[in-house]
């Protein structure tokens, strides 16, 4: 005799309870749109390409139309010309290289903000 037991609900009713989940398909991050930023910046540096000679150019930092002032710096081309006259027994003659304008590498400035630009080095190194 089982009359003190409810009758369990049958299968069917407990399935419909079941909160069939509501189609969330609304995506979330999905990446799409035209967000992509056209308008970048000209890289800051080393990407100038710049000479050994003043440039007529646009500053990226202040964006005003300048001349670039150039100043020679000892750059890697001049040290290793320096390494090589001690190599070969001229180590007096080593600090030459750091003299020579022409061997120096050629930092360029904006002259409006006095922010570096690049640098124009010797002999690609
Ligand atoms: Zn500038």
């Amino acid at each position: 005799m089982a009359q003190g037991c409810p009758p369990p609900p049958s299968y069917n009713e407990s399935v419909k309870g079941c909160p069939n989940p509501p189609s969330r398909r609304n995506s979330y991050g999905a990446p799409s749109g035209p967000s992509r930023a056209l308008s970048q910046l000209p890289a800051s540096s080393s990407k100038l390409n710049l000479g050994e000679d003043p440039v007529h150019m646009t500053c990226p930092y202040c964006h005003q139309v300048i001349v670039s002032v150039t100043s020679p710096e000892i750059g890697c081309f001049a040290y290793a010309l320096s390494a090589s006259l001690c190599l070969i027994g001229c180590w007096p003659c080593a600090f030459l290289p750091c003299c020579i304008s022409d061997l120096l590498d050629v930092t360029h400035t904006c002259p409006k903000c006095k922010r570096f630009l690049d640098t124009f080095k010797r002999g690609g190194l």
